[in-house]
């Protein structure tokens, strides 16, 4: 490549900020083209369930770089365009400005979009106060409805689901939690979790139902606002809003049209690489074969999103490094600060290190005597050693770690500390 050569990033989110300053920074000598569907400079996304709704964060704050940062690396920004289509044999894109932009590398960083209510059909799509969290706009949209004494039924009791019930009832909403699992949290934390955060929740004022999915949603007499959740058991609970925070689907639809690998994800290799050795992707968009842990994963998170984007720059920067990224994840309600790292699925065994009823507590999952995982409340310094541990396949005593007297380098052998 030289200086004639165009890197263009589709995607102007975590990852593709930081593909694009990252691939200057790792050497590539050309044109750097970063395209974003969004109006905004790239701006962090997990403070929209969280400052965005609980107090007055402004759009300013949550940028990722100022705008002299991409003009110092050499990044040009397109905003508020969408790639539409990807023609591979001939480089070239085609733009939602109806222009065409040639290519010598191509870098996918599209993310994902919230998953659609299921029972939303038909007018009830369109319904002004049903709402997703994925965009500055989607909280733009959302903030008038979210107003004191309103009547918020929250669906889905996951991360997302479960910061925005934090917020509303900090603003002094009237909030209602449907869970359709019988925990909050269940996909992603042992029952110890779900059951502490389901009473730091109620014991606030909010409402929570779980083993309860929702059927449908009724209109007012407009015909444009929703007015009740309807739940299978057949019960309706009245609503002034609704947010729905039921997952992501990835953005992977441009890539499949244009031939690539995509199994939910856009299919990659430790060096960020698509099948197409001239496309390399990054973020929540991509799946990936993690050797930590012997499958396949798709990750949803800000640090993930910026480790695979530096991975996609070296690669074009003609680096080979390569990524088995150790999966890890916040989530803050309230002042709870829950920091979670590797993936349990598998484990065997939970064990408990603090006091819960201090609100400072850590889950360990192993598998066996093998550390899977572990999330911690409150305690941060348990979570720093736990990344260590978790990414070291650690074997662990579990007396020692459920003993919060003795100190986590003690509760497992000195060789893998
Ligand atoms: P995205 O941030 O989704 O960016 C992709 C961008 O690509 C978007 O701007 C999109 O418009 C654009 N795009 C897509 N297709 C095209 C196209 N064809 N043309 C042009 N542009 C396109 N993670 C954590 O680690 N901790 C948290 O506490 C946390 N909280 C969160 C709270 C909320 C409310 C949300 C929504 C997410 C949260 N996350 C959190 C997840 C985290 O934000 C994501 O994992 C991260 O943003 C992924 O970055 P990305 O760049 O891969 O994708």
């Amino acid at each position: 490549m030289d200086k004639s050569s165009t890197l263009v990033v589709i995607g102007a989110g975590h990852a593709g900020s930081e593909l694009a300053c990252g691939a200057r920074e790792a050497g590539w000598p050309g044109r750097i083209v970063l395209i974003g569907e969004e109006p905004h400079l790239p701006y962090h996304r997990p403070p929209l369930s969280k400052a965005c709704l609980a107090g007055d964060t402004q759009a300013p704050e949550l940028l990722i770089r100022s705008a002299k940062a991409y003009e110092k690396a050499g990044v040009q920004m397109r905003l508020g365009i969408a790639v539409r289509a990807i023609d591979r044999a001939a480089r070239t894109l085609a733009l939602s400005d109806g222009s065409a932009l040639p290519y010598d590398r191509l870098a996918l960083a599209t993310g994902g979009r919230a998953r659609p209510l299921p029972c939303a059909q038909g007018a009830a799509a369109n319904a002004t106060n049903l709402h997703y969290l994925r965009t500055l706009q989607d909280v733009e949209r959302l903030k008038p409805d979210f107003l004191a004494g309103r009547r918020l039924v929250v669906v889905g009791g996951g991360y997302i689901g479960l910061e925005v019930a934090a917020s509303a009832i900090q603003r002094g909403l009237q909030v209602t939690v449907l869970e359709s699992e019988p925990r909050v949290l269940a996909r992603v934390t042992a029952p110890v979790m779900s059951d502490f955060y389901e009473t730091m929740h109620r014991t606030r004022g909010v409402r929570i139902r779980t083993g309860t999915s929702v059927q449908a949603l009724h209109l007012d007499a407009t015909g444009q606002r929703v007015s009740a959740v309807v739940c299978a058991d057949g019960e309706a609970i009245d609503a002034d809003l609704v947010v729905a925070g039921i997952g992501l689907l990835p953005n992977t639809e441009l890539a499949e049209a244009a031939g690539l690998a995509v199994d939910n994800g856009i299919l990659v290799d430790p060096q960020a690489r698509t099948n197409d050795p001239l496309i390399v992707a990054a973020g929540d968009c991509t799946r990936f074969h993690s050797a930590l842990y012997g499958r396949s994963l798709r990750l949803e998170s800000v640090p993930h999103a910026l480790e695979q984007a530096r991975i996609a720059a070296a690669t074009l920067g003609g680096q080979a490094r390569t990524h088995d990224p150790l999966p890890w994840f916040w989530s803050d309600q309230y002042d709870l600060k829950l920091k979670m790292v590797g993936l349990s699925a598998g484990h065997d065994q939970v064990v408990l290190r603090g006091d819960p009823g201090q609100s400072a507590f850590s889950a360990f999952y192993l598998q066996g005597r093998r550390l899977l995982a572990v999330d911690t409340v409150n305690r941060i310094p348990d979570f720093m050693q736990a990344k260590r541990l978790v990414a070291g396949r650690a074997e662990v005593n579990p007396e020692a770690l459920a003993d919060a007297s003795i100190p986590l380098t003690q509760a497992v052998p000195i060789a893998a500390v």
